[in-house]
């Protein structure tokens, strides 16, 4: 028999839920993905508001499987970071991302930033510093141009967080937190922390015109911001109100539907190309 759960008797539980055999299942198959090339990525615009100008795009890991189709990430994300497959996965997604800007930056595009989600897990290994100083070796991407994501639980529950995201910072990498206000994470400490990015969580941007506590959180984020010299960016614009709120209380950098879904990149460059062309 494979290695066994965490609960050490998960394979012969006789109450074993159709749920439990669906995860494993999922888990068996999550195992080979990368080697069956099942994973791919796709960009998420993130745009200037008032002029509508790409500032960078987000990377976001898609997985087709040939029985189960699309699975979505909030089904695969935890699973593979309960497995520890996320750093086999974590390491796939920042090459190819890295690979990716090469590619359009070789093709005479240019798309100025790349940003990148780590997991918490993946700070659970010291080595995430130098995987990530080995990828920008070897794809030869500028660190500048990269943007990694953590959330702010990532900091706030990682033991030696600073360090990590210092050294990080020391190669050259820029840093965001992602889902900015649905976490913990102390001001004092954020103070200490070399971030230039604040990603205000999409769960406040969506009622911002109708829901007072949504607005005042999401105006808070973007204050905070602006006293500590960072850049802002809200997540989850769906609509051209949500976007002149935004604008309206200072924050011009957004991400959402409303600008584009995640795309291939043959499709980026459909739609965004007269803006790249250097
Ligand atoms: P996230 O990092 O907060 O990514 C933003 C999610 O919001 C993406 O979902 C994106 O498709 C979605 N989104 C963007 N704009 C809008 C919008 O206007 N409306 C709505 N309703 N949704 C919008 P996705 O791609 O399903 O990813 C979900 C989460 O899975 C991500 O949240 C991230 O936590 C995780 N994830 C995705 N790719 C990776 C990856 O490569 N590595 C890691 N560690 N996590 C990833
Ligand atoms: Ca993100
Ligand atoms: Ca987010
Ligand atoms: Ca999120």
């Amino acid at each position: 028999a494979k290695a066994r759960g965490r609960n050490g008797y998960r394979f012969y539980a006789p109450s074993m839920t159709g749920e439990g055999v669906e995860r494993l299942r999922l888990e068996t198959f999550l195992r080979r993905s990368l080697e069956k090339e099942e994973m791919f990525l796709n960009f998420q615009p993130q745009v200037e508001i008032d002029t509508g100008r790409l500032i960078g795009v987000e990377a976001l890991v898609r997985w087709n499987h040939p029985e189960l189709g699309l699975v979505p990430p909030i089904r695969f994300i935890p699973l593979a970071e309960d497995t520890g497959f996320i750093n086999q996965l974590g390491q796939w997604v920042l090459s190819e991302a890295c690979r990716q800007m090469v590619r359009w930056q070789d093709a005479g595009l240019h798309v100025p930033k790349m940003a990148v989600n780590l997991s918490a897990k993946q700070f659970d290994r010291g080595s995430i510093v130098s995987m990530v100083a080995d990828i920008l070796r070897e794809t030869g991407l500028e660190p500048q141009r990269l943007q990694l994501e953590v959330t702010e639980s990532v900091i706030m529950n990682t033991g030696d967080a600073l360090a990590f995201i210092n050294d990080l910072h020391s190669i050259g990498v820029g840093l965001a937190i992602d889902d900015f206000g649905t976490g913990y994470s102390s001001l004092a400490y954020l103070k200490q922390m070399p971030v230039q990015t604040l990603k205000i969580d999409r769960s406040f941007i969506k009622d911002i015109s109708t829901d007072a506590n949504d607005e005042a959180i999401a105006i808070a984020i973007i204050q905070l911001g602006k006293s500590m010299n960072l850049s802002v960016i809200a997540e989850g614009v769906e609509t051209e109100e949500q976007a002149a709120f935004l604008l309206r209380h200072g924050c011009n950098l957004a991400q959402g539907y409303f600008y584009s879904k995640p795309v291939m990149p043959a499709d980026l460059l459909e739609h965004w190309m007269p803006m790249l062309k250097l």
